[in-house]
């Protein structure tokens, strides 16, 4: 099903990017990897099979210019491409009291923003060719309002909205979107996000939370969006998210 098709992942440098990168490449897919951190692109392709095809961008995805920049490169260094991850992404833990603007403008920035940009800027060539697959990473955060976390829950229900309505509007386009949340995965976020901010009662408990929870690999993780993605499914719960969806419900 992914043999020779062209994958374009964003955050592709670490965690789960980095984890699909390689599930992918297992699966003879060619590669479009991006990510705003050169090292970890290299690193990635370090850990890809022999003999994948794949090329690395340094992409911005808080940019509209570097992601635009990104979908028309992929498309005329392969000529298509059929699935877009957009996966990058960064976090705040604070309470929307405590978060500043300019950390809620970066989070939605990255978070929403990129993966606007990503959609956007990806569809036209999908729709043209009547074939591709726009696969959205939100989070749990993104099913329940999570106090201690109010830009980072506030981005991944935007994901959710925009992909929700792209269900709506790309029946029989040949196109389809796949809304993915992942929980506790074992990555950079959960375990930087922690230090960046923490000052009240919310962000205690959300990063108590966090760090009961962070206990999938990323490879794990990666393993079952690849397996939600071949089985058509249009939602994923990845990862410990069904754990952390009940615990952060009870915040
Ligand atoms: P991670 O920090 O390991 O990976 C994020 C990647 O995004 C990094 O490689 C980083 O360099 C890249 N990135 C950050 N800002 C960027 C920018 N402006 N432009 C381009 N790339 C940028 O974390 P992760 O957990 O692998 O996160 C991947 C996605 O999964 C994120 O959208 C995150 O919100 C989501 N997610 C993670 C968890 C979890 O438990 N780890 C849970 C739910 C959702």
């Amino acid at each position: 099903m992914f043999d020779r098709k062209v994958v374009a992942i964003t955050g592709a440098g670490s965690g789960i990017g980095q984890a699909l990168a390689v599930q992918f490449a297992t699966k003879g897919a060619q590669l479009a990897l991006s990510d705003i951190d050169q090292k970890g692109l290299d690193e990635t392709r370090r850990m890809l099979p022999q003999g994948t095809e794949v090329r690395s961008y340094l992409v911005n995805v808080g940019s509209r210019e570097s992601v635009f920049g990104y979908a028309d490169t992929v498309c005329s260094d392969f000529g298509a491409a059929h699935y877009v991850i957009n996966n990058a992404g960064t976090s705040v833990i604070a309470s929307f009291e405590n978060v500043t603007i300019e950390e809620i403008e970066k989070v939605i920035n990255i978070n929403l923003w990129g993966v606007i940009y990503g959609t956007k800027a990806f569809l036209p060539p999908m729709l043209k060719q009547r074939e591709g697959c726009i696969v959205n990473i939100s989070s749990v955060f993104g099913l329940v309002a999570t106090p201690g976390s109010a830009a980072y829950t506030i981005s991944k229900f935007g994901v959710r909205a925009l992909t929700e309505t792209l269900w709506q509007e790309l029946g029989g386009s040949g196109v389809r979107a796949v809304l993915v949340h992942p929980g506790g995965i074992n990555t950079n976020i959960p375990k930087n996000t922690p230090k960046a901010h923490a000052e009240g009662e919310f962000e205690r408990r959300v990063m108590e939370a966090n760090k009961k929870q962070m206990i999938t690999p990323p490879a794990d993780c990666a393993r079952d969006i690849v397996a939600g993605l071949a089985a058509g499914k249009k939602r994923l719960l990845v990862g410990n998210g069904a754990k952390q969806l009940h615990l952060l419900s009870r915040l």
